[in-house]
């Protein structure tokens, strides 16, 4: 369990406090984390997915339509993935 300074009073909060005990500021950044750590979840899934099923219907010759509408989701599913890796890290600075 790690300590977070709140962002109104300073005072040293649990970092699995929904709020400040002393201000009641609520703990945004927790909560932030947390969402974000779902948004990694799920995007690392997505992708990982996406690359199973292009294993599997993967041909020699050229791109189909099943295959780029994989590749679509794939593709999307990293930079989901990025803008959340993002997020988190960004959100970790702002906590310090
Ligand atoms: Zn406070």
């Amino acid at each position: 369990m790690a300590l977070i300074s709140c962002p109104e009073c300073q005072t040293e909060i649990s970092d699995k406090a929904s709020s400040c005990p002393k201000c009641g500021h609520p703990a945004l950044y927790v909560v932030d984390n947390k969402k974000w750590y779902k948004h990694l979840f799920y995007s690392a899934w997505m992708y990982l997915m996406s690359m199973i099923i292009m294993f599997f219907i993967h041909t020699k010759e050229g791109m189909t339509a099943p295959q780029f509408i994989v590749s679509l989701v794939g593709f999307v599913g990293i930079i989901w993935f990025l803008y959340a890796l993002g997020m988190l890290l960004t959100s970790r600075i702002r906590k310090n």
